[in-house]
């Protein structure tokens, strides 16, 4: 049988945008982010695959304790930290590095008796207003911190907000915060995501924190993995199953929201939102039928996509289409269906087919 929907993982590629962050950060460590399943990829699969990562980053305790019982070694941070002892504990079990971004986790530090004491980074919020100490905070919870028995090294990270904006004045003004409310503690720091990598060197510290530019896709607004020399890590396949000829101003579809301008060939394909492929994409987006690009039409269903088959009349049954890959950037159809590739590779779903291929 052969599957519906498959996504192939190139961990060539994967490995070569590994070392396009050690090129664009040399001086740095590489704490690779593999939250939300590796970005969709299949994380226990891409945390092997990148065995050379000074470290991996995941959101969850969930996420790491996953890791350990695969067998991965690395030092593992979770960008969440521990929400309450018995979490706390895990932590020292599982040998992980919390990241601890509010007051109320340093209480429980200090409250709670480890078997070995943890690793923890100070997360800071320069100016980013989500996660983080308050500036003015920080250099307290630093005194705190060094006293408590259950913690070994500490670290210091923040997250930039609008590093993909290459015009954002916002990035220089958290570095700046960074570097004001830090002065005089020493201690290894993190401070850039990839749009910081590639977009903003002043961001390198001791430690980067590469997400999306492993997968191959760039981290700006409007701009192509291409031209950052990455290679886009997934390709999504399926096959037109069906293919029919419809005549002039009949409606295609959901809603009836696409009507034929012209007698025509339409051919379904199977894949649709229920694998991941965004149900806002709209028509003209292009999938390749045969390695020619093929305007989708109508809406997206759940196991179905339709195209337009005017410009390819020998396409049969049978043949392959690809949704995004090489030949298709993530980004285009990020745009097509106004979301970012983030949120289309975190969205493929459990139907899909994976495979794993050097
Ligand atoms: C997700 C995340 C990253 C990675 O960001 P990319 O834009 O994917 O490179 C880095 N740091 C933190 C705190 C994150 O949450």
């Amino acid at each position: 049988m052969i599957p519906a929907v498959e996504a192939h993982i190139n961990l060539t590629a994967l490995a070569h945008n590994f070392a396009r962050v050690r090129k664009a950060a040399p001086n740095s460590k590489i704490m690779a982010v593999i939250k939300a399943n590796a970005y969709g990829h299949g994380m226990i699969q891409v945390a092997k695959a990148l065995f050379a990562a000074d470290a991996f980053a995941v959101a969850r305790l969930q996420e790491a304790v996953q890791l350990r019982q695969a067998g991965i070694k690395n030092e593992i941070a979770v960008l969440e930290g521990f929400q309450n002892a018995a979490e706390l504990m895990d932590f020292a079990r599982y040998e992980l590095q919390a990241v601890v971004h509010q007051p109320a986790q340093i209480e429980l530090l200090r409250r709670t008796q480890l078997e070995n004491p943890i690793q923890v980074w100070l997360k800071i919020d320069s100016g980013m207003h989500r996660m983080g100490v308050a500036p003015e905070a920080v250099q307290a919870c630093w005194k705190v911190l060094q006293k408590i028995e259950s913690v070994s090294i500490v670290r210091l990270m923040t997250h930039l907000a609008s590093a993909d904006d290459r015009r954002s004045e916002q990035t220089q003004q958290q570095l700046e915060t960074f570097k004001r409310v830090t002065a005089g503690i020493e201690a290894e720091t993190s401070i850039a995501n990839s749009a910081g990598i590639l977009g903003w060197p002043q961001t390198h510290s001791e430690w980067v924190r590469p997400g999306i530019m492993l997968y191959g896709v760039s981290p700006f607004l409007d701009g192509w993995g291409e031209d950052e020399e990455l290679e886009l890590v997934m390709t999504l396949t399926s096959r037109l199953i069906a293919i029919k000829n419809f005549k002039e101003g009949d409606a295609i579809g959901y809603g009836a929201s696409w009507r034929c301008p012209e007698d025509m060939p339409v051919g379904i394909v199977s894949c649709g939102y229920g694998d991941g492929y965004p149900r806002h994409a709209v028509p003209g987006t292009l999938v390749m039928v045969n390695g020619m690009p093929t305007p989708l039409l109508a809406r997206v269903s759940m196991d179905s996509i339709c195209v337009d088959l005017r410009q390819q009349p020998d396409a049969e049954i049978g043949d392959t289409v690809l949704l995004w890959g090489e030949s298709m950037p993530v980004e285009e159809i990020a745009q097509s269906a106004t979301t970012i590739p983030y949120e289309i590779l975190c969205s493929v779903t459990q139907r899909v087919q994976f495979q794993y291929i050097t």
